[in-house]
């Protein structure tokens, strides 16, 4: 049967609102903070929602910024707190507000919220440097909006653990896990000392679960060390599979071998275990068969194919891309979840990361519901 709005269930409907991204009136759309400068594929600094349908919620992160979405048919009705579609009723949508303490400061003027923020409704995030050696090149990735910081400023672990510490305390039980990342550092460990010295701060003063994204190394013995300080949750990110397409729109990261992020995958889902290590691949930048090529390759060594939209987002050199459409992204999830059941990997058995928290995707929904 042929996918209309009429028969979206909750998992189509996060879909189609996730390729076509959702408007809103400007008053609406204000932060409490200005746009977070780590930007990437796929969050971008989107808005939350959480999304009801037919007795069912989720939470999604929608484009609200980005070009496209002015031909969204999607409006959120931010006073009724309604979803609408070319002007009709379809649900229930509720925007997360940022949180009040995004404007709380540290004794030396910090504010939290340049710190840490919110992804969803219950996860903290936070980059730990804007420089990325690909962008230092003039080899970065087309799809990334990341603004250079060339001093490679990084956040300070003491302070982070601080602002985690005030959040945790001033909200106990709230937060569910810390997302670290940061852009490629210019090192053979590719940044995991950096992590470590982090990881091992914010363990002085917290069980919440850890997960990280970073680029592959080539000593696997980083991998034991991240995890031994005390790291839950770790992604190796492909991105993108097709070798020419690889090529062309990640100039520098394209140049990792392919064999080197399985290389990692396979040793960290024997460390963390599977549901706990992942790979974005972005769909809607290659073919769909070379994005399922992936999909499979990554399962394959036991880690969680992270499927998400492409979402060319303001600020990058791809902003002008249309992102797919929902058509291409059913058939391509029909197949991640026939993989996800032949590898018996589920994403909603990890302890924290990305593929866990899945609002910018809708593997959970696929596993949970069907399409
Ligand atoms: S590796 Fe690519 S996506 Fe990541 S920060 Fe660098 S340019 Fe951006």
């Amino acid at each position: 049967m042929e996918k209309t709005l009429c028969n979206f269930n909750l998992t189509g409907l996060k879909l189609d609102l996730l390729c076509k991204g959702i408007r809103m009136d400007e008053s609406a759309k204000q932060r409490l903070l200005p746009p977070y400068k780590y930007k990437r594929a796929s969050l971008s600094e989107g808005r939350n929602f959480e999304l009801y349908l037919n007795g069912r919620a989720t939470v999604v992160n929608l484009a609200v910024y980005e070009k496209f979405v002015k031909d969204s048919p999607y409006f959120y009705d931010d006073v009724n707190k309604l979803l609408l579609n070319d002007g009709q009723e379809v649900t229930k949508i509720e925007m997360v507000p940022d949180p009040e303490w995004y404007l709380d400061k540290l004794d030396n003027d910090t504010l939290l919220g340049s710190y840490i923020q919110v992804h969803g409704t219950n996860v903290l995030a936070t980059s730990l440097s804007n420089y990325c050696v690909f962008k230092d090149d003039n080899a970065g990735c087309k799809f990334c909006g990341l603004t250079l910081d060339k001093k490679n400023r990084r956040k300070d672990p003491g302070m982070l653990a601080k602002v985690l510490n005030i959040i945790e305390h001033n909200n106990p039980g709230k937060y569910a896990e810390l997302n670290i990342n940061s852009g490629t550092l210019r090192s053979d460990d590719m940044g995991a000392d950096m992590y470590i010295s982090v990881i091992e701060e914010i363990r002085k003063i917290s069980d919440i679960p850890l997960s990280a994204q970073i680029a592959p190394m080539r000593k696997l013995s980083h991998i034991d060390r991240l995890k031994d300080a005390g790291l839950n949750s770790l992604s190796f990110n492909i991105e993108i599979w097709d070798d020419a397409t690889r090529e062309r729109i990640m100039p520098g990261k394209g140049k990792i071998p392919k064999s080197l992020y399985l290389d990692c995958l396979e040793y960290a889902s024997e460390t963390f275990g599977p549901a706990n290590v992942s790979s974005w691949l972005i769909a809607g930048l290659e073919p769909q068969e070379t994005t399922l090529i992936a999909a499979e390759e990554v399962a394959k060594r036991g880690a969680v194919p992270f499927v998400t939209v492409f979402r060319p987002i303001k600020g990058s050199l791809m902003e002008d891309v249309e992102p797919p459409n929902v058509e291409t992204m059913f058939s391509i999830f029909i197949e991640v979840e026939s993989i996800l059941k032949r590898y018996s990997i589920d994403p909603r058995n990890g302890n924290c990361g990305c593929a866990k928290c899945d609002c910018c995707s809708v593997a959970g929904e696929v596993l949970n519901y069907g399409l």
